[in-house]
């Protein structure tokens, strides 16, 4: 792989210029868009895939009514976004949020593919949801939605077409009324081969071992290779988190019992710090009961902007994208940031931090725990096995480690960030697949 002379302006080839008062989600599409850019700059990629890449293959949004419990009826919008499939199947999250927008999720789709890619995983890229604020729904109106929402998809969603998976604001609740509502859109006879096509399911109803822990374990797995390449002990360690969801919470309680101490922790409800440590699972029940981190009794308040700047080893960010920008990542006081969530650090963030010799372990690579086990429920759902928990993890460690030791070589040997390096490791992947089968007709 040598460097590309004069690769075409992606943010040129895609018409996106920047606008003003632009929305979270289309300023994160830009952002993701800039990145590609410095990756393209980094490895050989045809035109005609750059092309390719530049848009999602299929948008699909869909508008439907669903009846809430006090008799009216809501119109909801749902969106599935199918960025790529020379890999395999389109593979992505679904995710419930009242800022979600086709911006958003186009980007989310996006980096999809490149995590696949990344993590030699045989999918494409793809990424939904329905922009609704899913706490202010009852059980029983989420049931509806989902299931309004699964059947108006249709035949856009499929065990070896797309696969759905869990993200912010769905679970694995969601993903079992997902798989029942396509399973009663089938024929009898096959109904239950078609249960891989979404994962994340509970495991009654067919999902995988360690699939719950699966991105906190995987943000683990790169945390112990950054600590072992830079001599840091994890055993005394301190890290501080943002989110303290599924990704958050999960990997709070496996550092911790690695020995490392978690000191503050920041979400939509407030800030806390604790310098003696706070501990994850209380914190997880205190989250559970009271819907966010604010007033836990183990630790102390804290004002947003004393957040970012607690000292620690390790920066978890593991909510939104765009938290990190030039400001943030000035005020940071820790070695290296680790990316639970998709899209935390801006352009300009990234700059900052490589100036303060802050690492930064990227969302593609850190996150990808979540599709990795996904993927292997769909392919224990295809085998009829059940594996049992440590061949799940050993799986999942080693293909963190084989991907994390890739990103880093090739960080290394062209003296860049591990973002663009990583990237570039999965264009370069999905260029030589389009070389060598070309494009139709
Ligand atoms: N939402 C997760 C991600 O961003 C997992 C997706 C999946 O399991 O399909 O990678």
């Amino acid at each position: 792989m040598s460097k590309k002379p004069d690769s075409p302006d992606v943010t040129e080839v895609m018409g996106q210029p920047e606008e003003e008062n632009e929305d979270i989600g289309a300023q994160f599409y830009r952002e993701h868009l800039r990145q590609l850019e410095r990756s393209l700059g980094e490895v050989e990629i045809e035109d005609h895939v750059q092309l390719v890449l530049s848009e999602p293959k299929n948008e699909v949004i869909v508008n439907f009514p669903v009846r809430l419990d006090d008799g009216r009826y809501e119109l909801f919008t749902g969106y599935r976004i199918q960025h790529n499939n020379i890999m395999g199947p389109y593979k992505g999250g679904m995710r419930y949020h009242h800022d979600v927008t086709l911006d958003e999720v186009k980007a989310l789709a996006a980096l999809m593919t490149y995590k696949c890619a990344l993590l030699e995983i045989p999918y494409g890229g793809a990424k939904g949801g329905i922009r609704i604020n899913p706490h202010e729904y009852s059980h029983r109106e989420k049931e509806a939605i989902t299931r309004r929402f699964t059947h108006d998809l249709g035949h856009n969603i499929g065990p070896d077409y797309d696969i759905p998976g869990p993200d912010m604001g769905t679970n694995s609740q969601t993903m079992v009324w997902m798989m029942d509502t396509y399973m009663n859109m089938q024929g009898m006879n096959d109904k239950n081969a078609k249960r891989r096509v979404v994962t994340g399911k509970s495991l009654a109803s067919g999902g995988s071992r360690g699939r719950e822990k699966a991105t906190g374990q995987g943000v683990i797995y790169c945390i112990q290779e950054w600590a072992n390449e830079n001599g840091l002990r994890l055993d005394g360690a301190t890290f501080m988190l943002q989110g303290y969801g599924n990704v958050g919470s999960n990997a709070a309680q496996i550092l911790t019992r690695m020995g490392a101490e978690l000191v503050a922790v920041q979400d939509h409800t407030g800030a806390i710090y604790n310098p003696e440590g706070i501990y994850p699972r209380k914190l997880a029940q205190w989250v559970n009961e009271q819907g966010g981190v604010q007033g836990y009794e183990g630790a102390q308040a804290l004002e947003a902007e004393e957040f970012w700047a607690v000292e620690c080893d390790i920066c978890i960010p593991a909510a939104l994208e765009l938290q990190i920008d030039a400001d943030v990542a000035q005020r940071l006081n820790c070695q290296v940031v680790v990316e639970g969530a998709n899209g935390p650090t801006t352009v300009e963030g990234d700059a900052v931090l490589q100036e303060r010799d802050i690492d930064v372990v990227p969302d593609i690579m850190a996150n990808a725990g979540g599709v990795v086990v996904s993927y292997f429920e769909w392919v224990q759902n295809k085998r009829s096995e059940r594996w049992q928990l440590q061949e799940v993890d050993s799986r999942l460690h080693y293909k963190m480690k084989m991907a994390y030791h890739e990103m880093r070589a090739f960080a290394r040997e062209h003296a860049i960030d591990n973002r663009t390096a990583a990237l570039a490791v999965a264009l370069d992947r999905v260029n030589q697949v389009y070389v060598e089968r070309g494009i139709f007709p």
